[in-house]
């Protein structure tokens, strides 16, 4: 990741003129500030150059919590997963660091794990109790509070960026379905004919393996369905911060495997699986959806935030606390406007991926 070796980015401020001048990626400057005790250099408030701002930015991407256990992951696979992290945080990356925004960041972000058929989104769909697809997504922008959502979509190949058209175009918040496809069509984002292209051999024979569990009550004939949390769900997600100090956030999900048709879960529902605020920060959340929505999960979060003047890290584990307290299970990514970070889970493992303060791509699985 030679390209990303310079991470600091200090607009200075000249008569007439900004400079990028050095990129600072999420965390470095609460890093610094830490060591040093200081404050965020602003506008006007410089230490050492006339006018100088330092300018961060920051993104952390997940690609769903559950039960991933080292004993079944072959070196392969988790080079697979780590490699679709990498590439999203490398297309998210690219675009804070030319001043692009938080909201473009966490979108071709989560784009490219919609596409890597390792995710349960797009692509990787999982299936429904009758054999088809129906995923849902959501993105925020923490500037305006606008958000987009769409749910039970089976033709699109990308639902996150139907659900940035939703927000830009429709005047609405959340569309479905077959209303939420015409008007994707009518705004030139190409339906697939049929659903082939979900089908992979992992997601079906999960959902044949839970079908099975589900029949024969766990076991059949001595047989027993060892069903793990990869077999059952997954989401996958990007929050951002860009050079303006904008956050953003965005999630999208294959749902869980044999849910009903027609069952929408956390993830495109603004305030539970998604949610930005530049008061406080931006959140996608990844787990049981039930449990999510009813913990209104992200809103939770940035409540704590606003309300109680909890830091970052604080709020996002006490509210999965209260999550766990349900007996919902799962993980959530956060940061805010100073680029801290949080990543907590209660689950054995999340795929997840942030960029560190050196600039460098960090990439875990494991709690
Ligand atoms: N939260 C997603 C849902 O319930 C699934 C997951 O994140 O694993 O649809």
């Amino acid at each position: 990741m030679s390209q990303f070796k310079l991470h600091d980015v200090r607009l200075f401020c000249l008569p007439n003129c900004f400079f990028a001048a050095v990129l600072f990626s999420a965390g470095a400057l609460a890093a610094a500030q830490e060591q040093s005790g200081s404050k965020a250099v602003s506008k006007g408030e410089t230490n050492d150059q006339p006018n100088m701002e330092i300018r961060k930015v920051g993104l952390v991407v997940h690609g769903g919590a559950g039960t991933i256990s080292r004993s079944e992951m072959t070196p392969q696979r988790e080079r697979e997963y780590r490699a679709g992290l990498e590439r999203a945080m490398t297309a998210g990356y690219e675009i804070l660091k030319r001043g692009g925004s938080s909201l473009d960041a966490a979108e071709a972000a989560v784009r490219v794990l919609e596409d890597d058929p390792h995710f349960n989104a797009g692509k990787g769909a999982v299936f429904t109790s009758i054999g088809t697809n129906e995923m849902d997504a959501a993105v925020m922008d923490g500037k305006t509070l606008s958000a987009g959502a769409v749910a039970s979509l089976k033709h699109i190949k990308n639902p996150v960026s139907l659900a940035r058209l939703v927000m830009e175009r429709s005047g609405h918040v959340m569309m479905d379905g077959e209303g939420a496809e015409a008007f994707a069509k009518e705004n030139g984002i190409q339906l697939l004919t049929d659903q082939k292209y979900f089908f992979t051999k992992q997601r079906w024979e999960a959902l044949q393996k839970v079908k099975s569990a589900e029949k024969s009550g766990g076991g059949a004939g001595g047989k027993k369905y060892i069903i793990t949390d990869q077999d059952r769900h997954g989401t996958v997600g990007a929050v951002a911060l860009d050079q303006n100090g904008n956050l953003a956030a965005a999630t999208s999900t294959g749902g869980t495997t044999n849910k009903r048709a027609g069952r929408v879960g956390d993830s495109p529902v603004i305030g539970a699986g998604t949610y930005a605020n530049n008061a406080t920060c931006a959140v996608s959340a990844t787990g049981d959806g039930e449990y999510f929505v009813r913990a209104t999960v992200a809103h939770d979060v940035s409540a704590l935030m606003e309300y109680r003047g909890m830091p970052l890290k604080e709020a996002a584990q006490s509210v999965l606390d209260k999550v766990a307290k349900l007996g919902g299970s799962g993980g959530l990514i956060a940061i805010d406007r100073q680029g801290n970070i949080a990543l907590p889970l209660n689950t054995s493992g999340m795929y997840r991926g942030y960029v560190d303060p050196n600039g460098k791509f960090v990439v875990e699985i494991y709690k």
